[in-house]
């Protein structure tokens, strides 16, 4: 499968096409996105508080004269010189001169210029003032002017620092995430949204993905009507071809639905012949022994070369796996919870691959089972079950089922249970693999 994979991949010069930002989410980059400035393109404070010389704390310097305030956003044009500090805001560009953060927390706030022994007596005038100020506050004079003497005292501000800090504490220095035309994604990434974020903030409007690869589907079986037929006593509705087209659109293909294909040679090759002009070709049924199984056989008249044909896994050990020229097929076993686990398993690794991005790996975590747990050896098998629980404490529990038939349990669960091939039984508490879905 892997190897497969990267044949495809080596294979390059796919077609992509040109789409709005917001559009290449879930699609697969072709071009590179380079930083058009530095990252951060100023050196960002990274909590609210002082910035000032680090030298000066380091010298022994603890009250300082607030000389501005900068927001995000906002500008602090003059440097910084020593004994001054500028209030500042998350998130806002650190003035030239300074090289420290001090937060908010360890500092102090005063309105006069103080010596350590009179600080006491100064804050209790200061507070005596603060009342004072609070009724002169809105006192025009005949200007029309704020007070001229209130004036003064804002400007006069003072800031005590009670803690050291080193040089660059609490600032991401300009380009310390990325340089100007350093490259930010690479050509074959999967754009979710962290990767939209990432080209939007390089200015991105618009970005080059690839083309999504076609994927035709194609429904095997005599006993199949189309979702909006009424089904015969003796008939079932063509759900598969729902959940494959849904699975393939999920992993970044375009699903192409063929009509279904009867149990008749002659009519099914000639619908693999239509399947096979797409990139890939889903089957799904007849690989199993039975008499009108007749996948194989029909694959086989067009010259074909199996990978494999069928799995240590259950459900779906008659799974196949093969190349028509330059195209991929599965062939998929017919049963609902066959069809989504080997999708799972394989098919959706080769769609990846074509899509133009590395496959991804199997979503898988570790949960403690919630009951013990019977079943025979020699197989790898993936039981519907539902995955609960905290962050620190996920619990497992497999849905009641009638087999690889029963798309109702296939509904309920969020996850695979996965049983190891020489386990005979699993014990409540132990931890075992899911594959989330
Ligand atoms: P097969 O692999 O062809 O032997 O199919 C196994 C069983 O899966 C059949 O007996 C059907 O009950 C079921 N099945 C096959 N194809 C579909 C389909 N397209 N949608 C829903 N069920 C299917
Ligand atoms: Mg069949």
């Amino acid at each position: 499968m892997q190897e497969h994979c990267r044949r495809i991949l080596k294979a390059g010069d796919r077609p992509s096409e040109e789409v709005l930002l917001l559009q290449a989410a879930g699609r697969v980059l072709a071009e590179p996105v380079v930083a058009d400035r530095d990252f951060p393109p100023f050196p960002r404070a990274t909590r609210d508080g002082f910035a000032l010389r680090a030298d000066d704390l380091a010298s022994g310097i603890t009250l300082f004269r607030v000389v501005g305030q900068v927001k995000a956003g906002d500008a602090y044009d003059l440097p910084v010189v020593s004994g001054e500090a500028v209030e500042i805001m998350t998130g806002a560009a650190v003035p030239a001169g300074a090289n420290a953060v001090v937060m908010v927390e360890y500092t102090e706030r005063s309105s006069k210029e103080l010596n350590h022994q009179g600080r006491e007596e100064a804050r209790r005038e200061e507070s005596e003032d603060r009342g004072a100020m609070a009724d002169d506050d809105h006192v025009l004079d005949i200007a029309g002017h704020e007070n001229p003497k209130l004036e003064e005292k804002r400007t006069e501000e003072f800031v005590e620092i009670q803690r050291v800090a080193v040089a660059g504490e609490n600032i991401v220095p300009a380009g310390a995430e990325a340089r100007e035309g350093q490259e930010l994604l690479p050509r074959g990434v999967r754009l979710g949204s962290a990767q939209i974020a990432l080209a939007a903030a390089a200015g991105r409007a618009s970005l080059k993905v690839y083309r999504k690869p076609r994927v035709a589907i194609l429904s095997t079986g005599d006993e199949l009507v189309e979702v909006a037929e009424k089904p015969g006593p003796s008939q079932i509705r063509n759900s598969n071809s729902y959940s494959l087209a849904a699975m393939v659109a999920e992993c970044g293909g375009e699903p192409v639905q063929l009509p279904i294909a009867p149990d008749e040679e002659g009519k099914l090759t000639e619908l693999i012949q239509q399947g096979l002009k797409a990139d890939m070709l889903l089957l799904s049924g007849g690989v199993s022994m039975g008499k009108f199984d007749l996948v194989e056989q029909a694959l086989k008249s067009l010259g074909t070369q199996f990978f494999f044909t069928g799995a240590l896994i259950q459900p779906g050990k008659p799974v196949v796996f093969g190349e028509v020229g330059a195209v991929a097929f599965f062939g998929l076993p017919g049963n609902p919870v066959s069809v989504m686990v080997t999708f799972e398993l394989f098919a959706r690794q080769v769609v990846e691959a074509l899509r133009g991005s590395e496959p991804s790996r199997l979503n898988s975590a570790q949960a403690k089972l919630k009951k013990d747990f019977k079943t025979k050896t020699g197989l790898t098998r993936f039981l519907p079950a539902v995955l609960d629980g905290g962050l620190y404490d996920p619990e497992v529990e497999i849905v009641q089922w009638q087999g690889s038939g029963d798309m109702l349990a296939a509904a309920q669960a969020n996850c695979y249970l996965v049983v190891p091939p020489a386990r005979e039984k699993l014990a409540k508490g132990e931890m075992v693999t899911v594959v989330i879905r």
